[in-house]
């Protein structure tokens, strides 16, 4: 009888033993989850990014991604010159989003990186100091909360355009090799080669991607990375002053030479009126150069008045790109080298919101008829039935459509020689699986050392 119930006590123990290991392996272990956040503190607006991954996988690819995006309110940190005091109150509503996002077990360990980009590389052109304050003044801030806090600082135009490289290939999955799983060999669409990455902000563009084997002719443009055990010689460059707002600025002050304070504008539509101060063409960098000194008057308020003509605004904007000299044997514009165009192209930031505004970015509508077309209709519209129709855009956007519009089929034909056959390898994107496609992920991929390379064949970019 003792036996017997000692027998049916095991039984018991066993089948609980049994259930438990059950219950246990059904249910998912709680996984151990680690952050990073970056701000692109850009020319026009600055926006936080909160990005996870698996601590436990962390060096694998494509496990990093977007889980927050907040947005700023105010201008770029460029903007707060004369109102450094008034940091402090911008950073705080996204900075403690973070903190309600991120579990506080976590903020000690959870770096956080501020990037600056052209706005603080025009700044740092005209005052240093000035520059320097703010990023002491945003740095300060930041540290106050409770992060693994790493810098503030202006990062390079190369960075920029490399960085939004590796952002867009590492979301494509491009880095590691994918096999198909009966024949193991890549299917057509999951080919290994690299896209292009184009990038349009305010003050600055950005084209970076991988020639083929073709010689990078200005060393300043070449950059050699080893990623997941492969080589990767990659042509990048970035125009300063050539973000949509600069080069509108530019536009504008080089159909104001000689005139009086009158500009009649084509890229923006008839009817439509800006009031503008003479100053603001002197007091940066890239309108200056078209400045004399006999059509300055730092007093004089200029008005623009809307013309609305397609055609003519093109014609204008074409003269923003010199292509009259070349050191190369081949060049971009204004003496830049430039390789041939090699495979498929990710158009983001501005490219994307220019595009998405005109009903654009779907592949089956990419053609460059198809952008002219539109533009052609939407320039000659007036900014009367413009406003009508768009009602709940923004007007600071809105009435800048025609011109960017303008200014991205330029930029691309024009300055980077597209045709109407590469044009189809162009891909406008603003997210990848969720996460934002631009510099931000790239760079923190880089600084956590989150993309292994056996041997890196150049210094790795660092963030001091
Ligand atoms: P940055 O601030 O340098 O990153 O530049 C972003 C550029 O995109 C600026 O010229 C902004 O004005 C512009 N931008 C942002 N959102 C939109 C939008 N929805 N439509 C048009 N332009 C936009």
């Amino acid at each position: 009888k003792n036996i017997l119930s000692i027998l049916g006590f095991s039984c018991i123990i066993a089948v609980i033993a049994l259930l438990a290991l059950g219950l246990t392996q059904n249910k998912a272990l709680p996984e151990n989850l680690k952050f990073g956040i970056v701000l692109d503190a850009g020319s026009s607006h600055t926006n936080l990014y909160i990005y996870r991954w698996p601590a436990e996988k962390e060096n694998d690819t494509g496990v990093v991604t977007q889980i927050e995006e907040c947005k700023l309110k105010g201008p770029g940190i460029s903007g707060f010159a004369k109102k450094l005091q008034e940091i402090n109150v911008y950073l705080t509503a996204c900075m403690e989003r973070a903190r309600k996002v991120i579990p506080s077990a976590q903020h000690p360990e959870t770096p956080v990186y501020l990037g600056a980009t052209a706005g603080m590389r025009l700044l740092r052109m005209e005052n240093q100091q000035m520059a320097d304050k703010i990023l002491n003044v945003v740095a300060k801030s930041i540290n106050k909360y409770p992060f693994d806090f790493q810098g503030a600082r202006i990062i390079s135009g190369q960075e920029e355009g490399a960085y939004g490289w590796i952002t867009v290939n590492y979301l494509l999955g491009k880095f590691t090799q994918k096999l198909s799983w009966f024949n193991l060999k890549p299917s057509k669409d999951d080919t290994q080669e690299t896209y292009g990455a184009l990038d349009l902000g305010g003050a600055s563009t950005q084209i970076t991607f991988v020639p083929q084997n073709e010689m990078i002719e200005s060393p300043n443009n070449n950059l050699y990375f080893r990623l997941y055990g492969k080589n990767y010689s990659v042509y990048t460059h970035s125009f300063l002053c050539y973000g949509k707002d600069q080069a509108l600025l530019q536009k504008l002050a080089l159909e104001l030479q000689g005139t009086s304070e009158i500009i009649h504008e084509p890229c923006f539509h008839s009817g439509y009126l800006r009031k503008l101060n003479m100053s603001v063409f002197n007091e940066g960098f890239c309108a200056r150069r078209y400045m004399s000194t006999s059509s300055y008057h730092p007093f004089f308020d200029i008005e623009v008045r809307g013309t609305g003509n397609f055609q003519q605004c093109q014609q204008g904007i074409i003269q923003l790109f010199n292509s009259s000299y070349c050191p190369y044997s081949r060049c971009s514009f204004n003496g830049v080298f430039l390789p041939p165009l090699q495979g498929q192209f990710g158009a983001f930031s501005a490219f994307y919101y220019v595009m998405e505004f005109l009903n654009l970015t779907s592949q089956e509508h990419i053609s460059t008829k198809k952008l002219t077309e539109k533009l052609e209709e939407f320039c000659t519209q007036s900014w009367e039935e413009v406003r009508l129709s768009f009602g709940d855009v923004k007007e600071a956007y809105l009435s800048e459509y025609c011109f960017s519009g303008t200014y991205i089929l330029a930029l691309l034909q024009n300055g980077y020689h597209f045709t109407d056959e590469s044009w189809k390898t162009l891909h406008f994107m603003n997210k990848i699986r969720s996460t934002s496609v631009g510099w931000t992920l790239g760079y923190m991929l880089n600084l956590t050392n989150k993309i292994p390379a056996e041997e890196p064949m150049s210094a790795p970019l660092s963030h001091s």
